[in-house]
């Protein structure tokens, strides 16, 4: 799915609409909040911003807030920072439109018509908000020890499952979690309560360095972990042990028991 990484490039690539005035908004009711057309509508886009994984589109009349879900993705002034998420089947319909903004002055000086900002997800697990604050914990990307050791405190669940949860740390999903915990050297399964202060700052660190360096090549599939290394009969590209795959949380945590402890 989408992660905080993929919504950090769409939202450098929505820097553009940033000054411009919406002209039309069209959206799926389904997956947005009452209202919506008619408080955007003819609003100015003051930034593009993003907190964890949602891209938050603020404008003088409310906080769009773009939640991509399991397969949601972007395309600005009708190119997408994406070309194909290695996640998703790379289809792209109409029909599986959720969000079509248009915008003064238009996406393309010859007004060949494409949206602004367009919102495409076929399963629909996506949706749009309004809300100005969202119950969401520290940005992946500037994690602190201090920060993530506030949200551990004493709770007994895996490290893994903490780290998925957006109240926590804001922005990881299944790929950056297995990396972050990869490099830090700590074992998907380890209860967070029994972290040692050596452990909380190791993985606060991988979450700054790795992430960003990930972001830099293009986002959460470009890991020691990427998906080709997932499907496969894998070693650990640090020390070649035989990866092991366990199921924390109901996801698929991949990892090396040589090295992480
Ligand atoms: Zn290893």
């Amino acid at each position: 799915m989408p992660e905080g990484l993929e919504a950090e490039i769409w939202r450098r690539a929505a820097q553009p609409i940033v000054g411009r005035s919406i002209r039309h908004v069209w959206c799926d009711e389904r997956v947005a909040p009452d209202g919506l057309v008619d408080t955007l509508n003819d609003a100015r886009i003051l930034a593009v911003d993003r907190t964890g994984k949602v891209v938050q589109i603020v404008t003088d009349a409310g906080v769009l807030g773009l939640h991509l879900g399991m397969t949601g993705r972007i395309e600005i002034d009708g190119t997408a920072p994406i070309e194909r998420l290695e996640y998703a089947s790379g289809a792209d319909r109409p029909e599986w439109d959720r969000l079509r903004l248009t915008t003064l002055p238009a996406a393309t000086v010859d007004g060949s018509g494409a949206p602004a900002v367009r919102m495409n997800d076929p399963r629909r697990l996506g949706r749009l908000s309004l809300d100005e604050h969202l119950e969401l914990g520290p940005d992946l990307l500037t994690l602190s020890a201090a920060e993530l050791g506030g949200a551990l405190g004493r709770r007994t669940v895996a490290i893994k499952s903490l780290l998925l949860d957006q109240a926590a740390v804001a922005g990881l999903g299944n790929l950056c979690a297995d990396e972050v915990l990869f490099w830090a050297g700590v074992a998907p399964g380890r209860s967070a309560d029994e972290l040692g202060e050596k452990e909380i700052v190791a993985i606060a660190r991988a979450c700054r360095t790795r992430l960003s360096k990930m972001l830099e090549a293009g986002g959460s599939t470009h890991g020691a972990l990427s998906p080709q290394v997932r499907a496969g009969p894998a070693v650990c590209p640090r020390d070649g042990a035989p990866l092991q795959r366990s199921t924390i949380g109901a996801r698929t945590a991949v990892w090396c028991p040589a090295h992480q402890r």
